[in-house]
C-alpha cells in the first residue's frame, strides 16, 4: 500500500508534467513554426529588395557607360565627322568594358548610323524602341525595354542566337508582349549640337538583354545578405520573369537545369503584373514548395513587362524548425524529468512520516513498543494523524498497565486463596481440637492458678489462628453471599454501636452523618458490615486520643462509569495517614504496617473483594500527618449473581 501510494504520487507528477509538457510542445511549435515562417518571409522579402538594387544597379551602369562615351574627348567631333571608325572604335570598348550585348549611334531620324556585332546599318535598319523614345521625349532614357527578335538578330545575331525563343514565345502569348520578343536593360543618350540650342544630332544606345542571362540574377543572390539561420546551401533563388515565364533564372528544375521557360501561375500574373503589386506568397514551384516575393518590372514606357522575383525553399527551413524543435523538446523533457524527480523527492517527503506511523502501527499490532514517530510534522492533517496515534499508544499503554494490575491482582488473590483454602481446612480442625481440650482442662477444678493461666494464653493464641484462618477462608471468598434489602444507615449505625466503648476508651470520637432518604440496597448484610467494621477499626488503629472518625451516607454516581447510580459510604479520620508507596499496596492480601499480632493484612484485601463482589468499587485519599478518606460505592441494583461469586 505504502509503495503504491508513493507510486501514485509519483504518476499523478508524471502525468501533470507531461500534460503540461504536451500542452506547451504543442503551443511552442505552432508559435515556433509561424516564427520561422515569418522570419523566412521578411528574409526573402529582404532578399527581394537587394535582388531589384542589383537589377535597377545594371541598368544605371548602362546609361554611365554611354554618359562617360559621350563625354569623351573627340566623341562629338567624330560624330559630327562621321568618322565611323573612331566611333566603332569607342563603341567597342565601351561595350567590352561594361558587358554590353548591342550598342550603337542613331541619327535623329532614327536611322543606325552605327552599331557594334551587328549587321551593317544600310542593311538592317529594324525600329528601336529606345532610340525612338529619346527621338520622342528629348531626353535620356534608361531601363527595361521588350525588343524584338529582329531587332536583337540585327543589333547582336550572336546573343541572338542563344536565346530560347519558345520560351519567348510562351511569353509573348500573354497579351504583355509582341510576338518573338525578349526583354532588355538598355539606356539611350541624346546627342545634341549645342548644349544651348538643343537640336538633336543623334543618339547613342546600348544595352544588354536579360532573357538568359545568369550575371545579373546570380549576383543578386551574392548581394544577399542572409542570417545565421541561412546555411551556403539554402541560398534563396532569383528569377526575372518575361510576363510570367522564367527567361533568367538560377532555380533549378528536376533535372538540374535553370527552370527557363517555366511559368509562374495566373494567380501571381493577377495579382503583380495587373495589379502592380508586391506580393509574396508560399506554394508550389517546380515540385518544390517555395516561400516566394514578386515585384512587377515595368518598361521605359511604363507598361508592366515582367517581374522580379526571390524564393526561398521551405524545406531550408524544416530544418532549422526541426533543429528548434528538438532543443524545444529536449528542454520539455528535461522540465518533466525535473518534475518527476521533484515529484519522487516530495512523495518520498509526503510518505515518510506515513512510513514511520505504519511501521510504528505493525510493531504496536505485534505487541512491541512503538518506535518514535520523529518530529512533529509541518503538514498539519500529518500533524493531526501523528498526535491522534500518539493518543492512541498512549490510551492502549495505560489500559494495558491497568488490565495487566487488575490480572496481577486477581491472579494473586486467586492463588492466596488457593493456598489460604487449602491451608484453612487443614489446620480449622486440628484448631477446634485444641480449643475443645483447652476448654476442657480449663473447666477441671484441680489445676492450680499458674497452669489456668497458661492455658488461657493457649486459648487466646488459638483464637488469634482461628481469626487469621477466617480471614484467610473470607478472603478465598469459601462463605457465601445471602443478599438481602438492607438500610444502609441501620446497618451503619449497628456497626459503630459494637466499637463505640473501644472508640471512648481511646479517646476518639465516631461521628455518623446519615444521607436521607437513602433507598434499600439488596447486600450480603453481615459481610458489608465486616468490611465498615474493618475500615472503622484501621481508623481506630491510625488515630490518637481527642482524633475524630466521621462517617457520611449519600446517594452517589459511581466514581469509576458516571452511569450507574449508587450509596457512598466515606470514612474518614484525622489520624496518621499514609504515604503513596503504602497506597499502592495496602490491598495487597498480607500487607500491614502494624506489628506482629495485631494486624493481618488481610482486611482491606477481604472488603476489596467484598465490594468487589457486589458490583461496588472502593477509592482511598491519603497523605501521611493528614489523615485518611475511604471511599465505599455500592450499586442500587444487584449487578453481580450472588450464587456465581459464592462458587468462586
Ligand atoms: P491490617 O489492619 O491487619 O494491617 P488491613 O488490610 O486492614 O490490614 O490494612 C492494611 C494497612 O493499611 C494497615 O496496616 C495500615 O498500614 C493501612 N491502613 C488502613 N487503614 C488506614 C487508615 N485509616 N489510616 C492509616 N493507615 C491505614
Amino acid at each position: 500500500m505504502f509503495h503504491s501510494t508513493r507510486f501514485k504520487l509519483i504518476f499523478s507528477f508524471l502525468c501533470v508534467s507531461f500534460l503540461v509538457g504536451g500542452i506547451s510542445l504543442f503551443i511552442g511549435a505552432r508559435l515556433l513554426y509561424d516564427t520561422v515562417l515569418r522570419e523566412a518571409t521578411n528574409q526573402t522579402r529582404l532578399a527581394l529588395n537587394a535582388a531589384e538594387d542589383a537589377y535597377q544597379t545594371r541598368v544605371r551602369f548602362i546609361d554611365m557607360a554611354l554618359n562617360i562615351t559621350t563625354l569623351g574627348s573627340g566623341f562629338r567631333a567624330s560624330f559630327m565627322d562621321r568618322n565611323i571608325p573612331d566611333l566603332m572604335d569607342r563603341l567597342d570598348r565601351m561595350s567590352k568594358n561594361s558587358g554590353l550585348d548591342f550598342s550603337g549611334i542613331a541619327l535623329n531620324d532614327g536611322r543606325i548610323l552605327c552599331r557594334t556585332g551587328g549587321k551593317a546599318p544600310e542593311e538592317a535598319q529594324t525600329d528601336n524602341p529606345i532610340v525612338r523614345y529619346v527621338m520622342d521625349k528629348g531626353d535620356s532614357v534608361a531601363g527595361t525595354i521588350v525588343v524584338s527578335r529582329l531587332f536583337l538578330g540585327n543589333e547582336a545575331p550572336d546573343r541572338a542566337g542563344q536565346i530560347n525563343w519558345h520560351s519567348a514565345r510562351m511569353a509573348s502569348s500573354q497579351d504583355t508582349a509582341p510576338q518573338e520578343s525578349c526583354l532588355a536593360i538598355a539606356a539611350a543618350i541624346p546627342i545634341f549640337e549645342y548644349r544651348t540650342t538643343g537640336k538633336l544630332l543623334g543618339i547613342l544606345y546600348g544595352g544588354r538583354a536579360v532573357n538568359q542571362n545568369t550575371e545579373i540574377v546570380d549576383s543578386t543572390q551574392k548581394s544577399v545578405f542572409f542570417d545565421e539561420i541561412q546555411s551556403e546551401t539554402t541560398m534563396p533563388t532569383t528569377t526575372i520573369f518575361f510576363d510570367t515565364v522564367r527567361i533568367a533564372t538560377n532555380m533549378i528544375d528536376s533535372k538540374g537545369n535553370r527552370a527557363i521557360g517555366t511559368r509562374a501561375s495566373d494567380e501571381v500574373r493577377e495579382q503583380v503584373i495587373v495589379r502592380g503589386k508586391k506580393w509574396t506568397r508560399r506554394g508550389e514551384d517546380l515540385g518544390e514548395r517555395y516561400i516566394s516575393a514578386f515585384m512587377p518590372i515595368g518598361d521605359v514606357f511604363g507598361k508592366r513587362v515582367g517581374m522580379l522575383s526571390v524564393a526561398t525553399l521551405e524545406s531550408n527551413y524544416s530544418s532549422v524548425q526541426r533543429k528548434l524543435m528538438f532543443i524545444f523538446m529536449a528542454a520539455t523533457f528535461a522540465g518533466a524529468l525535473l518534475a518527476v524527480g521533484m515529484g519522487y523527492m516530495l512523495a518520498r517527503r509526503i510518505m515518510a512520516p506515513v512510513h514511520r506511523l505504519i511501521h510504528a502501527s505493525r510493531e504496536l499490532s505485534e505487541g512491541n513498543a512503538p518506535p518514535d514517530l520523529g518530529l512533529v510534522s509541518k503538514d498539519p492533517e500529518m500533524a493531526i494523524l501523528q498526535k491522534t496515534f500518539r493518543d492512541m499508544v498512549e490510551s492502549m499503554q495505560r489500559t494495558r498497565v491497568a488490565s495487566q494490575n487488575k490480572i496481577l491482582q486477581s491472579e494473586k488473590q486467586a492463588s492466596v486463596g488457593r493456598l489460604a483454602a487449602g491451608v484453612a481446612h487443614e489446620i480449622n480442625n486440628p484448631l477446634t481440637g485444641v480449643l475443645t481440650y483447652t476448654h476442657m482442662l480449663l473447666r477441671r477444678k484441680d489445676i492450680n492458678d499458674d497452669i489456668r493461666a497458661d492455658l488461657q494464653v493457649i486459648v487466646e493464641s488459638t483464637e488469634r489462628v482461628r481469626k487469621i484462618v477466617k480471614g484467610l477462608l473470607d478472603f478465598a471468598r469459601q462463605t457465601k453471599l445471602e443478599p438481602e434489602p438492607t438500610d444502609i444507615n441501620q446497618l451503619m449505625e449497628a456497626t459503630i454501636k459494637l466499637v463505640e466503648n473501644q472508640a471512648l476508651l481511646k479517646g476518639v470520637g465516631i461521628q455518623f452523618e446519615k444521607g436521607d432518604n437513602l433507598p434499600m440496597i439488596v447486600i450480603d448484610r453481615s459481610q458489608i458490615q465486616s468490611v465498615f467494621l474493618n475500615m472503622i477499626l484501621n481508623a481506630l488503629d491510625a488515630t490518637q486520643s481527642s482524633d475524630e472518625i466521621r462517617v457520611t451516607s449519600s446517594a452517589a454516581l459511581s466514581a469509576t462509569d458516571t452511569e450507574h447510580s449508587g450509596i457512598e459510604i466515606t470514612i474518614r479520620d484525622n489520624g496518621c495517614g499514609m504515604p503513596p508507596e503504602h497506597l499502592a499496596q495496602i490491598f495487597d492480601p498480607f500487607f500491614t504496617t502494624k506489628d506482629v499480632g495485631k494486624g493481618t493484612g488481610l482486611g482491606l484485601a477481604v472488603s476489596l473483594g467484598i465490594i468487589k463482589e457486589h458490583g461496588g468499587n472502593i477509592r482511598v485519599q491519603s497523605e501521611p500527618g493528614k489523615g485518611a478518606v475511604f471511599f465505599i460505592w455500592l450499586p442500587m441494583e444487584r449487578q453481580v449473581n450472588p450464587n456465581e461469586s459464592a462458587d468462586r
